[in-house]
């Protein structure tokens, strides 16, 4: 995921008056209405929306100056991240002219964000999970008109059914949504038991998801239309499930590539050995050649996570590692056998804590 402040292109110190100026400015760019089927702005245009749901809370910034993605983005059902756009927006377009229209007119539904949290092995074999989440759907007793007996709704009496009042604030006069039917234009004569003339109720709901093999923590997998329900006919938005992956004590991940440290003992590295290494995929044998040095990598073709794009599998990497044990935990006959290589190597060694040079030096002198 992007830095927050480097998708808005503001300073990390920049005020709240700044952000919000960076934001408009990028939203308005790439305003779903503007750029109409363009799937590129329309992902800049919810990465800034993202951004600003974080940077334009005083709250949230500070915790994200603190701790980073990882504070915005923690365990389970967050709406807040991809609050309702139309908010924001009507906010912001509120200065710009461009104005949320009176009337019911059709609105896309709000974009979902699930976090889910995946085993190691979860993520690279792919699973198959339930989902509880709520969301807004239509009212079932009303079909989504708000409206107890079907009447049609009336127009707003306080705004002339424009949705927008003008208000005189010292110089300035300002265009404020209607607060008695909410930028709506119109009001339910007969508002329905059920939702109380919302058109929309939360309900929660179970999904199953399908998680591919090969996901990383931070992918982020878009259900389409599984977001909340828009209202007065317009399009559901969708759903984000975005993964967080569990470490694995054995193994680390790069992409598709897995990697593994194997101890050797001396003699093992020196020698050459053929060793047993447990990958995703069960045990292999490795064929390690006399004189291998710590640090040294072998591949394991295909042994690793299958890549997202369907490519076959990455490789395991096997790092060489020498184990080095402590003297008390070898027995009698090991030391003595190493006392007998360091006389051959002709190197000083010590003994029961003291340099045998030194002893040599001091009996001989
Ligand atoms: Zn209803
Ligand atoms: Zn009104």
């Amino acid at each position: 995921m992007r830095d927050f402040y480097e998708v808005l292109g503001v300073e990390r110190n920049a005020d709240s008056r700044a952000i919000k100026s960076a934001y408009r400015k990028l939203a308005q760019k790439y305003h779903p209405d503007r750029n109409p089927g363009d799937k590129e702005a329309e992902e800049k245009f919810k990465e800034a929306a993202e951004a600003y749901a974080v940077l334009g809370d005083a709250n949230k910034r500070a915790r994200y100056d603190r701790f980073g993605h990882e504070a915005t983005s923690r365990g389970g059902f967050d709406p807040t991240i991809f609050a309702d756009f139309s908010d924001i927006l009507g906010d912001i377009f509120g200065f710009g002219g461009g104005g949320r229209r009176g009337g019911r007119r059709p609105s896309r539904g709000a974009d979902l964000r699930y976090d889910l949290r995946l085993s190691f092995e979860e993520a690279a074999f792919g699973t198959e999970t339930k989902l509880r989440l709520p969301r807004r759907e239509a009212c079932d007793q009303c079909r989504g008109s708000g409206s107890a007996g079907g009447a049609p709704p009336a127009t707003c009496q306080t705004c002339g059914g424009r949705g927008q009042v003008r208000v005189q604030q010292s110089f300035f006069t300002m265009a404020q949504t209607c607060p008695h039917c909410r930028g709506e234009g119109s009001r339910i004569v007969d508002p329905c038991s059920a939702c109380s003339g919302e058109g929309q109720v939360v309900r929660e709901r179970e999904l199953e998801v399908s998680i591919p093999a090969g996901v990383d923590r931070g992918s982020r997998l878009r259900l389409s239309g599984e977001g909340e329900h828009g209202r007065h006919g317009g399009p559901a938005g969708d759903l984000y499930v975005v993964l967080e992956v569990d470490p694995h004590p054995r193994l680390r991940r790069e992409g598709a590539e897995v990697a593994s440290e194997e101890e050797l003992s001396y003699a093992q590295a020196v020698l050459g050995c053929s060793i047993d290494v447990e990958t995703l995929h069960g045990v292999e044998k490795l064929e390690v050649p006399p004189g291998t040095s710590p640090g040294k990598l072998f591949r394991l073709k295909g042994k690793g996570i299958e890549r997202l794009d369907r490519r076959g599998r990455g490789d395991h990497l096997v790092q060489i590692r020498l184990k080095v044990p402590k003297p008390r935990d070898l027995d009698g006959e090991q030391l003595e056998l190493l006392h007998k290589l360091a006389a051959l190597e002709g190197v000083a060694v010590r003994e029961g804590g003291v340099l045998h040079k030194v002893k040599e030096l001091i009996t001989g002198g």
